[in-house]
């Protein structure tokens, strides 16, 4: 019996890196899934078809996760087309870095509501459908800068540290009804995101990682399998970092 066989699981911000991987390692274990991405584009359709060819349902859709009417919607189509949300994956961010004296309050906003909104927009809009099913998991994607912080990304760490609040929180309004919510926090993974940073820089962090390598998607999506699944039933309003031992 695979992990996630017979569970639908709403993906957001998948049709690249750590969310794609995550769709991916979800379908090997059976899941059928719902992913969403700004734009319908051809990423979005090639992945709707690797999906597919491993013999789970699939569908992405363009929907704005900071946008609280976007997700409604999008929650409303995928209940509508799949029929249960177990499996929620709060993937979806972006950044904007600069030193706060250079920051603009639109950078700012931009990455509070694309990082740390969206968690709430979609949180509340499969609340009720988790809380009747008395069954769910919610993943949230933090990051090791919401713990510790960065300079350069204070608007970056300040929404990922919000991820985490918001994580314990729901972990204690949602538990009694069999839902449960945790966060991961990744350290320094290679995807599009981390592919801008400076060779120096990459170097530097890589040089003080203990395992003296930068991270895959893959890593972090098997803990998102573990999160996902029955091996983590009591596991509850935790962060799990995923780092390296970049953060102890
Ligand atoms: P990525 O490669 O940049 O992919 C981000 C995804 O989010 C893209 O598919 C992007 O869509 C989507 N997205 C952006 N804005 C969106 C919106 N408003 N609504 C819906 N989707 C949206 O990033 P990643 O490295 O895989 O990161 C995934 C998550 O892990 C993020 O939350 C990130 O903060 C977190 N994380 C990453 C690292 C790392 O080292 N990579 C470390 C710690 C935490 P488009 O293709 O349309 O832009």
């Amino acid at each position: 019996m695979k992990l996630l066989e017979g569970k639908t699981a709403l993906i957001t911000g998948a049709s690249r890196g750590i969310g794609r991987t995550i769709a991916l390692k979800y379908a090997e274990q059976g899941a059928n899934i719902a992913f969403s991405d700004l734009i319908y584009d051809d990423k979005m359709i090639l992945l709707e078809v690797e999906l597919k060819s491993m013999g789970v349902k699939a569908r992405g859709y363009a929907s704005d996760a900071s946008s609280f009417e976007s997700s409604e919607k999008l929650v409303a189509d995928v209940l509508a087309e799949f029929q249960s949300i177990d499996i929620l994956v709060n993937n979806a961010g972006i950044t904007r870095d600069n030193l706060l004296l250079r920051m603009t309050p639109q950078d700012w906003d931009l990455v509070m509501n694309v990082n740390l909104k969206s968690v709430f927009n979609l949180t509340k809009c499969v609340q009720k459908t988790m809380l009747k099913q008395r069954n769910g998991t919610i993943i949230n994607m933090s990051s090791v800068v919401g713990i510790e912080g960065n300079a350069g990304q204070s608007n970056y760490s300040a929404s990922k540290a919000g991820i985490i609040g918001f994580t314990k929180s729901i972990a204690q309004e949602l538990g009694s009804r069999n839902v449960r919510c945790n966060a991961i926090a990744p350290g320094f993974i290679e995807t599009e995101m981390t592919a801008k940073l400076p060779e120096d820089i990459k170097a530097k962090w890589i040089d003080d990682i203990p395992l003296k390598r930068i991270g895959t998607t893959e890593d972090v999506a098997n803990v998102a399998v573990f999160l996902a699944s029955h091996l983590s039933s009591y596991v509850n309003g935790q962060v799990i970092n995923v780092c390296g031992g970049m953060q102890t």
